[in-house]
């Protein structure tokens, strides 16, 4: 029995990279989904997966989703578990951020409030200005309160989508 030991966890899934096996960024989404479910975690809870197809040339489609686990795994332990399943999806660091990328993985928000060292910031950094995030956050988690601001992942989504 591990209960007490556990954590729960809203992680952030993104995918902009069209990849041989899986198909389109929404069918990548799935897959990883599994690969999470398959780690020493269980998956409470899984958010619609948003798309949006790029303006411009390019042919890659975005797809976001959100979910909320609960593992026992430590901060670091689940950051180095997320990486692992990015790389088994070719993930490429070409040492730019915002490249395009199979798979994305972020950790959100934990039920352990701050988290900071020199990998890893938890609440994520950017994660209240973005409504690919926040979006599908809110449809899973809409009362869960970012331990900064002290406002609701409704509450934050509501205000970033207001005109
Ligand atoms: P952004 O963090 O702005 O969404 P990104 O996801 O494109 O950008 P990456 O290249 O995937 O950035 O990650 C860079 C580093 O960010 C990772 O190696 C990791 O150590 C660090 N990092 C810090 N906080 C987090 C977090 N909450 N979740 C995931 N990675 C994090
Ligand atoms: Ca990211
Ligand atoms: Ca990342």
């Amino acid at each position: 029995m591990r209960g007490h030991l556990s954590h729960r966890y809203l992680i952030a899934l993104g995918s902009n990279r069209r990849h041989v096996r899986h198909g389109g960024a929404r069918r990548i989404i799935t897959a990883a989904l599994a690969a999470i479910g398959a780690l020493d975690a269980r998956v409470l809870a899984v958010s619609p997966t948003m798309t949006s197809r790029p303006l411009g040339p390019s042919q890659r489609d975005y797809a976001n989703a959100a979910a909320v686990i609960e593992t026992a795994l430590r901060p670091r332990e689940l950051l180095r578990e997320l990486q692992r399943i990015e790389l088994d999806f070719g993930r490429r660091r070409r040492g730019r951020r915002w490249s395009a990328r199979t798979l994305d993985l972020d950790i959100v928000l934990w039920d352990g409030g701050v988290f900071s060292d020199d990998a890893l910031a938890i609440p994520h950094p950017h994660f209240r200005e973005r409504d690919f995030v926040l979006g599908p956050a809110a449809a899973i988690a809409g009362r869960w309160r970012d331990p900064v601001t002290g406002l609701s992942l409704a509450h934050l989504h509501a205000r970033l989508t207001k005109p």
